[in-house]
This record gives C-alpha cells, sequence and structure tokens, in this order.
C-alpha cells in the first residue's frame, strides 16, 4: 500500500476562491460530501467494516469533467486522493483519511453494441449491473463472483471469475479506456492509442490515473446455462477435494468449479462446488458429468439450467457490505494431497461460521496469454487459494485475522509465490512485486512517464522508477 497517513487540508482547501472548497462544491455535478453533511457517513464506508477512514470530502462525480475538476482540487490544496470504484478493495485502498476521495459511484452508466459485440461501461458500475446489460443482448465477459464488486477495481487488477478460462480474464477483454491522468489530461488507451498505457490497465490497477469509462470485448452467452452448487457433507470432504482436485486438472477450458469450505446451516462444514460450463446447456451436461457422477456422492447436487445473472448473484448473501473481513491469498500451481488435509485441518478449527475458504479456478485461456502481453503476470496458476474471515463483533478481531493467517502460512509450501493484487491486504512491497513478477520494472517505468508525483498512491503501489 501507498502511503496512507492523514494529510492536512493546506493551501487553498479551506479557501473560498475557485480553487477552494467552495469552488469545488459550486462546480461538481455530483455534489460533495463534507464530515457533518447528511450522506457523509454512508459515503464514507467501503465494504469492509475492518476500514473506518474519514476523507476531508467525498467528491461525487457525474462526469469525466467532475473527475478532472476534483483532481485539479486535490493537486491544488495538496490533498491525498483516494479513488473508488465499487469501494470492495479488501485493503481500504479507495478512502483515506484526511484527503480528497473521488467517489466514482454515481457513473453508472452501460452501453452495448450488440453488432460489435463490446460494451462501454462507467466506473461506479457494479458487476451484477454490467452482468445485467449484456445478457439482455445474450453477451457476457469475465466478471468476478460476487455481483456486488466493482468493475472498475476488478478489471484494473485483472478480474478473475466463471468466464475466465473460456475467455480470459476481465482485463485480457478490455479493448480500450478514457482516463484523466495526474496532469489533468484525458486520454485514450486503446491498442492505437497509447497502447502502453492500456498494457498497463491491463492488470497493473489504479497506477496510472482515474479511469472513466472502460469498452469490453463481449461473447455470447446464455442467458440460461448450467450451473449451480454441490455440496458433501464433511465426512466426504477429503475424498470430495481430492475428486475435485483431478476433474479440475482435466476440465475443459468452458468448465469453471470454484471450490469452497463452508459452514453449513446446521453449524457443520461442509465443501461445496458452484460449477458451472460457459457453453450450451446441452453441452453443459456430459462437461460437468464427471464432478458430479463419478466421485463420492454430493449430498446435495443443485446443478441445473440458470440464468447466468442468477449464477452470478448466488453467492452474494456470503458477503454482505460492512461485516468485517480478513483475506489473504497465495496462488497454488495444482491442489496436492497434502495441501488438501492442511486446508481440511484448519477450515475444521475456524473460529467463525461465517468464514470460507475459497479456492478460485484459474488456467484455461488465462494461462495462454502471455506474461508480457498485460501487465497481469501469474497467468500460470491452476488456483487462487483465499481463506476469507468473516465475523461482526470487533471483540473477535485478533482470532479471526489470525485464522486466515494460519490457513495462508500452512498453504506457503504449496503456493506458487505468486499473488493477484486484487487479493492483497496491506502486505508491504514485496508483496506487489510478487503479484506482477517480471512485469513489476516495466509498470516501474510507466508509472514514471504516467503518475511521475505517485499522485494516485492509495492503491498497490508502484512507485515511479527514478
Ligand atoms: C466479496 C468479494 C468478492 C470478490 N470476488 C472477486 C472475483 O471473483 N474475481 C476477482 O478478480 N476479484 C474479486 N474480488 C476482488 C476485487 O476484484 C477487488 O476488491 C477490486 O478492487 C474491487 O473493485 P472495486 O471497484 O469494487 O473496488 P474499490 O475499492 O472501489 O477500488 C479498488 C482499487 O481500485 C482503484 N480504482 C477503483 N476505481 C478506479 C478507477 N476508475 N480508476 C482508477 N483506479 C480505480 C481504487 O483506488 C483502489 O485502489 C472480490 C472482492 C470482494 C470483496
Amino acid at each position: 500500500m501507498g502511503n496512507t497517513g492523514s494529510v492536512k487540508a493546506e493551501g487553498s482547501a479551506e479557501g473560498r476562491g475557485p480553487g477552494g472548497i467552495e469552488g469545488l462544491v459550486a462546480g461538481l455535478g455530483g455534489g460533495v460530501l463534507r464530515p457533518g453533511d447528511a450522506g457523509y457517513e454512508g459515503a464514507r464506508r467501503l465494504w469492509n467494516g475492518m476500514v473506518d477512514k474519514r476523507p476531508a470530502a467525498i467528491a461525487r462525480c457525474a462526469t469525466p469533467e467532475d473527475v478532472r475538476r476534483a483532481l485539479r482540487f486535490a493537486r491544488g490544496a495538496g490533498l491525498e486522493v483516494a479513488v473508488r470504484g465499487g469501494g470492495h478493495s479488501i485493503a481500504g485502498a479507495s478512502s483515506c483519511d484526511g484527503g480528497l476521495m473521488v467517489d466514482l459511484s454515481p457513473m453508472r452508466g452501460v452501453r452495448v453494441d450488440p453488432a460489435r459485440r463490446t460494451a462501454r461501461a462507467e466506473p461506479g458500475v457494479l458487476l451484477g449491473g454490467f452482468d445485467a446489460a449484456t445478457q439482455a443482448h445474450g453477451l457476457a465477459t469475465t466478471m468476478g463472483v460476487n455481483s456486488d464488486t466493482g468493475i472498475a477495481g476488478l478489471t484494473l487488477g485483472g478480474g478473475l471469475g466463471r468466464l475466465g478460462r473460456s475467455v480470459g480474464l476481465a482485463c485480457d477483454n478490455l479493448l480500450a479506456a478514457e482516463v484523466v491522468l495526474a496532469d489533468g489530461r484525458s486520454v485514450r488507451a486503446s491498442e492505437e492509442e497509447n497502447p502502453d498505457l492500456l498494457w498497463g490497465l491491463r492488470g497493473g490497477g489504479g497506477n496510472f490515473g482515474i479511469v472513466t469509462a472502460f469498452e469490453y470485448r463481449l461473447h455470447p452467452l446464455g442467458p440460461t446455462v448450467l450451473g449451480g452448487m454441490l455440496l458433501w457433507d464433511w465426512s466426504a470432504a477429503r475424498d470430495a477435494m481430492r475428486h475435485y482436485a483431478a476433474f479440475c486438472a482435466a476440465a475443459p477450458d468452458e468448465v469453471d468449479a470454484l471450490g469452497v469450505l463452508l459452514t453449513g446451516p446446521d453449524g457443520a462444514p461442509m465443501f461445496a462446488v458452484s460449477a458451472f460450463c460457459a457453453g450450451p446447456v446441452a453441452r453443459g451436461e456430459p462437461a460437468l458429468r464427471p464432478l458430479r457422477e463419478d466421485g463420492p456422492r454430493p449430498a446435495q447436487d443443485l446443478v441445473g439450467p440458470v440464468a447466468y445473472t442468477a449464477l452470478q448473484a448466488s453467492a452474494d448473501g456470503l458477503f454482505p457490505r460492512g461485516r468485517r473481513y480478513h483475506w489473504k491469498s497465495h496462488f497454488l500451481p495444482g491442489l496436492e494431497d497434502a495441501a488438501i488435509d492442511a486446508l481440511l485441518d484448519l477450515f475444521a478449527r475456524v473460529p467463525s461460521p461465517m468464514s470460507v475458504l475459497g479456492l478460485q479456478q484459474a488456467g484455461g485461456a488465462i494461462a495462454r496469454v502471455p506474461t508480457d502481453a498485460t501487465a497481469y503476470a501469474n497467468r500460470g496458476a491452476a488456483f487462487d487459494c483465499i481463506p476469507i474471515a468473516i465475523w461482526e463483533d470487533p471483540a473477535r478481531d485478533a482470532a479471526n485475522v489470525a485464522w486466515s493467517r494460519a490457513v495462508w502460512e500452512a498453504m506457503r509450501p504449496f503456493a506458487t509465490g505468486g499473488v493477484y493484487v486484487n487479493n492483497l491486504g496491506e502486505e508491504g512491497e514485496e508483496r506487489i512485486r510478487a503479484a506482477y513478477g517480471a512485469n513489476y520494472a516495466r509498470l516501474a517505468a510507466l508509472k514514471a512517464k504516467y503518475d511521475p508525483t505517485n499522485l494516485f498512491r492509495l492503491n498497490q503501489n508502484i512507485r515511479p522508477a527514478a
């Protein structure tokens, strides 16, 4: 993470001139919220209830011009800048203490061009809104697995999801972006214009500017697909996880199988898989059959024809806004028996029944993109292993944080050493470098070109090359 210390409003931040806060209030279409204003408390909150930061002001941006104005104000006032898309940052990077939050949540437009199979989406759009707009035309592209997540942070960090193995990451499907740079210029990044910037936006996070529009490639899908949950009782969990590992290793690209250890409604732990096939329902049946029928019999098999948008929202209940979360991940090259044993052992001791331990499948089309083709590295991983501690009582913080750290430590010997940048907390520069591997030096040079003063530093920060 960058320097998150609070910065006092200086210069014209308190002033009444056009460059001061009153000028910003008068000029911003979306409005400005300050402590004490109605709506400030709700707007400063992020998804993770562990984050409790108080910006000096929240610029509610409704247009790219609002974004430019907000940046001009922050630069003039010497304020730190936090950029908020959907507010799902695990680390709480999209808010700040004492600085300016550039809140993009009012920018929620999505325009689909069914003939070109593209969509243009604004940065406040959430996954559910994006999927609904594209599915209205029988189209989709890769997004994550919680419909409340923002497309902006997700895409800029990479974007793993159910379609990733068949069509690549969200960032692989990013055709172009409109960006407000640190110096206030608006530019377009595409294969034709500023292609180096597009390269950096495909996984390099919010380091290079504020994206005010994303243009995606879409693919035909559904709207009805084959998917749903399979659940195994704890007594069968070890065999089921081994069966799952073998199934994933041989699965065709259009199959995605998201494994999860969770606590069932009766308080007993279970192993579950959210299975999906990105083809017609008839092709999904034989593709998912080995998982459903060749291993230990699931206690519940809920796989069937389902609307893709419903499948995408099916896990939303696990991750409500405002709960306390601690999240730490590793990429795995595969799922060895010893790793399964360690995961089961640690999940048996999970302190909160709300917590889950996810195995997000990767590979397929994600792995076929060369590592240097985009900022996103770590393309060879088979799974992202994510222990997610979830609880409500602040008095239980230590026990829950300790659990997710213990899982992370136990999985170290089985991990690739790489990490998904969007699953990082405040873990330091070494882990950010682990997210980018050999691409880090090129990203640092790009940062020096597009944001030499590191204005955009409240993120998984790439320092400008000297
Ligand atoms: C419940 C849950 C489920 C998730 N599931 C998945 C998943 O399936 N797949 C996956 O890939 N990830 C997943 N994630 C991780 C997710 O990708 C990140 O949390 C991501 O940062 C969320 O984006 P956001 O816009 O909501 O976040 P924000 O908190 O708004 O922003 C995250 C970061 O991006 C920057 N940023 C945001 N908008 C812009 C912009 N327009 N221009 C420049 N910088 C910007 C922010 O400054 C911040 O540093 C999940 C997260 C949660 C909490």
